[in-house]
């Protein structure tokens, strides 16, 4: 069992999740781990309308300490005939019992926002000196591409769609990344395609602002201005069936046709001219300067003409997302045997994007790839999902050094002179005693 804690940008999540050894499950179980506890909060950076990194530090400093207080009261009570570790004055029930102790702590070390990273990397210190438990600091990125094993482990009534056993794709969009990952192990992972620019989540918190009337953008209750844009551009009620009417281009050349959806202007596709080498890129920024040269050439646009122009940029950008997931496959042959592509990240949630990114990949003759979109509560930034990640290293062997610092920058797949999960220091063999 671990406790997790997650604080790399504006999410303060913290989570228990206790995994359960598999020779002592009856046989009629289906849950190979439970999460006891799972809660986030999110900075307040309507002020701001996007993530103020201070805002957030702050947000974590303040909410921290408090989010874990609640979860040990989630700890699961030990039994009498159990002699494992207590932690005293927890909550104890009527009978005096205790709560159990996590073997270990579990937190994000990077990549991300350094002084964020650090308020959870030290608190994290803190609890594992004061438990004499072992502390994993693992990487955030990791822990997204290796999301949908934790919800294969999670009760099956959260299962989405069958366990991506290695190897499998993930397209992670985000608010700060966009990149396609092919994950052979635990802790071999290859970045096949990044953004060269903006996160797809970006593009889009800022086409929001953007086209967005004012009346929505000012009642938000948050700044996930992408979930408002996809309301916004696509307006129905819950029952109400939703037709797209998208056809997916069927050839390169028809996909760099610019349409004109009906209003006399019509946009770019991104990387518009590109050779060979840039299929292991993505670029977003192109997409956001023609949706304000349309609204310069428009200035008294009407909502109707803003929806379609917020639908073309959505069109443009989850195509773009999907030429590269194509362009691997075809550059690539080891990945012949992936059949299996998880997509994650907040942007996940679109619902458009899960039709654009089926359709397209079966109009170029994809028909087997398995495409597996965890639940949003785990693709969003989660400490869930750190717990996880915290739980495959433990069990491979490796806990962290007790000098680890944050890391801004982690590749997981070793460039820029960084060598990848296990090469920047701060892991040692775990110790057999614990
Ligand atoms: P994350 O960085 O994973 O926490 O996800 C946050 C990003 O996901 C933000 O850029 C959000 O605007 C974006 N996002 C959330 N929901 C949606 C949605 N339904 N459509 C598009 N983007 C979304
Ligand atoms: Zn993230």
């Amino acid at each position: 069992m671990t406790l997790a804690i997650e604080t790399s940008c504006d999410d303060t999540s913290v989570a228990i999740l206790e995994k359960h050894d598999s020779e002592a499950l009856t046989p009629d179980a289906t849950e190979a781990a439970t999460l006891h506890f799972h809660e986030k909060i999110t900075s307040d950076n309507r002020a701001t309308r996007g993530i103020d990194p201070v805002v957030a530090l702050v947000s974590h400093q303040a909410n921290l300490a408090g989010l874990i207080a609640k979860a040990l009261r989630s700890l699961p009570l030990r039994k009498r005939s159990d002699s494992s570790p207590v932690i005293q004055d927890v909550g104890e029930d009527r009978d005096g019992r205790s709560r159990k102790k996590p073997d270990f702590v579990t937190v994000t070390r990077g990549p991300g926002m350094r002084s964020n990273l650090a308020v959870g990397l030290d608190t994290a210190k803190g609890l594992a000196l004061a438990w004499q438990v072992p502390l994993l600091a693992v990487n955030h990125m990791q822990a997204h591409a290796l999301t949908p094993r934790l919800i294969d482990a999670l009760e099956s009534d959260i299962k989405d769609s069958g366990k991506p056993a290695f190897p499998f794709l993930t397209l992670l969009v985000s608010g700060g990344h966009t990149m396609l990952v092919h994950s052979r192990s635990l802790c071999e992972h290859s970045i096949l395609a990044e953004t060269t620019d903006m996160a797809i989540g970006d593009l889009i918190d800022k086409c929001a602002r953007h086209l967005l009337p004012d009346n929505i953008l000012g009642g938000s209750k948050d700044v996930m201005y992408g979930r408002l844009l996809e309301e916004f551009v696509f307006p129905r009620s819950a029952e109400e069936h939703l037709d797209y009417n998208y056809t997916a281009p069927a050839s390169r050349l028809e996909e760099m046709e610019m349409r004109d959806v009906g209003y006399g202007w019509s946009i770019r596709p991104p990387m518009w001219q590109y050779g060979r080498n840039n299929q292991t890129s993505y670029s977003f920024s192109g997409l956001e300067s023609s949706v304000l040269k349309v609204l310069k050439q428009r200035p008294d646009i009407g909502v109707d003409e803003r929806r379609a122009l917020g639908r073309e940029v959505m069109r443009l950008a989850f195509e773009h997302l999907a030429t590269r997931v194509v362009a691997a496959l075809t550059l690539h042959p080891e990945l012949k045997d992936v059949d299996t592509l998880v997509v994650s990240g907040g942007v996940a949630s679109n619902q458009f994007l899960k039709h654009v990114l089926n359709v397209y990949l079966q109009e170029r003759g994809i028909m087997d790839m398995h495409i597996i979109f965890p639940p949003p509560r785990f693709c969003t930034d989660n400490a869930a999902m750190i717990a996880w990640t915290g739980m495959e290293m433990y069990a491979a062997g490796w806990e962290s050094t007790l000098d680890c610092l944050p890391l801004k920058k982690w590749p997981v797949d070793g460039k820029d002179g960084v060598q990848g999960i296990l090469g920047v220091g701060g892991w040692q063999r775990r110790r057999q005693e614990h």
